[in-house]
């Protein structure tokens, strides 16, 4: 297989684009490890673990002998929503990102489909591998990194999942690394976030970003933070809504992206505060969400309801207080005295 045999395939297995690079260890490195020691990763413990920093520092722990990265791009945007109800207190907002089918296991089985064909040793990854994906797509020529941290395709915008497949194969011919940037003098990410997550350009505190704050973290969330979440109750995506770059978004080919309901994209309040464990499952089945669990679900739905002020959510917050779980009863404690 070659380049141009390789793009074809992703293209024959549905991906929106692909790219490929020599594995060589990502330019972002030092930057990556001083936003480690800066301790920006939060509660996100195994970003900093010694044998992931060392997968990351050299590819080869994670496959001797490896040559190459293979890298593609699924598009997800899918409807416009009215930002009416987007925006409507009374009900949650889910980043766009989750509105359908879980990418992971519409993803890997077309990696793994692409790494039969190689015939040789391989590692399929989907965010779950301990490399920098989006500066190595950079060095495969898929786009720049934004001021905003995401990788910024220059003819379809950031809304787009990646895979990697580290290979031994050597490919004759790589693609061209894309240029550092093409943000300009624009700083719209920068001062649209809500929480003030971005210290300055192309460095994000996750302690503060509304992602992780929704879904990695999995303990109390800073009351200082919390007016500012607004009714996020799953991910953010008000630093790629704002890029310019977004025009350039295309609509999804992949049917399993777009929302089954509007309940999928923005869920009523007052149905996330009545879920247990078992109801929440079945409610979010298939999707990428099912991972933060009905705890983190419904601590993130309380949070919204305070924000919110809603009177009609008073009485489901009051049974809450008497949640087993203490980040759930101390959010709906917490809702309770912002009305
Ligand atoms: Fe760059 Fe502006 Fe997009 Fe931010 S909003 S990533 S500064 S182009």
């Amino acid at each position: 297989m070659n380049l141009s045999d390789f793009k074809a395939q992703a293209s024959r297995l549905g991906f929106s684009f692909a790219g490929a690079t020599r594995a060589e260890p990502s330019p972002y490195l030092a930057a990556y490890f001083q936003w480690i020691e800066a301790h920006m990763h939060g509660t996100m413990g195994y970003l900093a673990r010694p044998d992931r920093q060392l997968r990351r520092r050299d590819l080869n722990v994670i496959l001797p002998g490896v040559r190459s990265l293979l890298i593609v791009g699924l598009d997800y945007r899918t409807l416009p929503i009215d930002p009416a109800i987007l925006s409507d207190p009374s009900r949650g907002r889910i980043a766009s990102y989750a509105w359908g089918l879980d990418y992971h296991d519409l993803m890997i089985p077309k990696l793994n489909a692409i790494v039969d064909s190689l015939g040789v040793e391989a590692r399929v990854y989907v965010d779950t591998g301990a490399i920098l994906e989006r500066s190595h797509a950079m060095q495969a020529g898929i786009g720049f990194t934004g001021k905003n941290t995401m990788l910024i395709h220059p003819r379809r915008g950031s809304y787009f999942f990646l895979g990697e497949i580290l290979t031994t194969l050597a490919f004759d011919e790589y693609d061209t690394p894309h240029r550092a940037t093409q943000c300009g003098t624009c700083t719209r990410c920068l001062t649209a976030c809500p929480t003030d997550a971005f210290p300055r350009p192309y460095v994000l505190d996750a302690r503060r970003c509304i992602s992780y704050l929704t879904i990695e973290h999995k303990g109390t969330i800073d009351p200082m933070l919390r007016p500012l979440i607004g009714n996020w109750v799953y991910g953010c995506d008000v630093c790629q809504e704002v890029c310019p770059w977004q025009r350039f978004a295309l609509p999804s080919a992949e049917t399993g992206f777009y929302p089954v309901d509007l309940d999928r994209v923005a869920p009523r309040l007052q149905d996330l505060l009545v879920l247990d464990e078992a109801a929440f499952r079945d409610r979010f089945a298939g999707s990428a969400i099912t991972r933060i669990g009905r705890d983190r679900m419904v601590r993130n739905a309380c949070i919204a309801a305070g924000n919110a002020g809603d009177a009609s959510l008073t009485g489901q917050l009051i049974a809450l207080t008497a949640d087993p779980s203490a980040i759930v009863s101390e959010a709906a404690a917490w809702a309770l005295q912002k009305r």
